[in-house]
C-alpha cells in the first residue's frame, strides 16, 4: 500500500481497503459478536464485543490508515453506529435457525446474563430482548414450531448475509437493492450496495441460495428444501444448547404444573 500510495494510486488503495473493510467487518460481527456477548459463559466475561471492536478496530485500525496517508473509509459514522447491533441480529438470526447450523446454539439470554447486556448496551431488554420474550413465551406454550422460520430473509448478494437492524424501539432494519441488466439485487447496507456498483460484473452472475430458491432450483421451496439442500439429516441439525432452560427461567412453577398434567394425561 506504501509503494502504491506513493506512486499516486491513493485512490485506488483506498477504495481496496474500503472494500476489504466492510466485508471483513460483515463476517466478523457475525462469527465474533455472538462468541463474546452471548456463548462466553458470564463469568469468563471481560470486554463486551461493543468494547471490543472500539478498542482493538476503531482505535488501531483507525491509527494505521492515519498513518499510511489513507482516510477512513466513507461509511465510517455508519459503521460505528452498526457495533451497537449487527451482532445481535446476527445472534437471534443463527438462534432461529438453528436448525441449518451443525452446532447446538445457546440462547445465552438468562436473566443473569440480560443483566449483562442491558449493562453494556443500554436499551437492550426494550430492543431485542422483547423478540427473545417472545420466543421465550412461545418455549412455555409449547409453541417450538413457531420459534422455527418458515421462510428466510433475503440475503445481500455481495456478503450472503441478511439486513439487521435494531428492534423494537428504534427499529432500523431496512434493504437496498440495485438493479443491473434486468436483474435484482438486494443488500444488506448502502455500504454492499455501493460495492456492487463498483464492479457489476464482477458479482452479476453470482446466486445466494434465497435467488436458487426464488428461481426454483430449490425443491421444495419451503424451509424443509433448504435443510434438504444443506444436506442435513434432523439428526445433524443444530437445537436449542439448553434445552431452552433459559425460556423457563422465572417461570419453573409453570414448567412442574405441565409436566404434571402430560404424566397424568
Ligand atoms: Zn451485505
Amino acid at each position: 500500500m506504501k509503494v502504491l500510495i506513493a506512486n499516486g494510486k491513493k485512490a485506488e488503495v483506498q477504495r481496496a481497503v474500503d472494500i476489504s473493510f466492510w466485508r471483513n467487518w460483515r463476517l466478523f460481527f457475525t462469527l465474533t459478536g455472538p462468541a463474546i456477548d452471548y456463548h462466553t459463559p458470564l463469568a469468563h466475561r471481560g470486554k463486551s464485543f461493543k468494547e471490543f471492536v472500539q478498542e482493538y478496530i476503531i482505535a488501531q485500525f483507525e491509527r494505521a490508515i492515519l498513518d499510511l496517508g489513507l482516510d477512513k473509509p466513507w461509511y465510517w459514522d455508519y459503521f460505528v453506529e452498526t457495533i451497537d447491533y449487527y451482532h445481535h441480529g446476527a445472534q437471534l438470526e443463527i438462534w432461529l435457525v438453528r436448525k441449518t447450523v451443525f452446532w447446538d446454539p445457546s440462547g445465552g439470554v438468562t436473566q443473569a446474563e440480560r443483566v449483562w447486556l442491558e449493562e453494556k448496551y443500554p436499551g437492550w431488554n426494550d430492543t431485542w430482548g422483547k423478540m427473545w420474550d417472545v420466543v421465550a413465551e412461545n418455549i412455555r406454550n409449547g409453541r417450538e414450531d413457531l420459534t422455527i422460520p418458515e421462510a428466510l430473509p433475503m440475503l445481500c448478494n455481495i456478503c450472503g448475509l441478511s439486513a439487521t437492524g435494531t428492534a423494537n424501539a428504534g427499529h432500523s432494519c431496512r434493504g437496498y437493492t440495485s438493479d443491473h441488466d434486468g436483474r435484482r439485487y438486494s443488500f444488506c447496507s448502502p455500504v454492499c450496495q455501493w460495492i456492487f456498483a463498483q464492479e457489476p460484473a464482477r458479482y452479476a452472475d453470482h446466486k445466494s441460495i434465497i435467488d436458487r430458491y426464488v428461481d426454483g432450483e430449490i425443491q421444495p421451496a419451503n424451509f424443509e428444501g433448504v435443510l434438504q439442500s444443506f444436506d442435513m439429516a434432523p439428526g445433524e441439525q443444530g437445537k436449542d444448547a439448553s434445552n431452552y432452560e433459559w425460556a423457563w427461567e422465572g417461570h419453573e412453577h409453570e414448567r412442574d404444573v405441565g409436566i404434571g398434567v402430560a404424566e397424568a394425561a
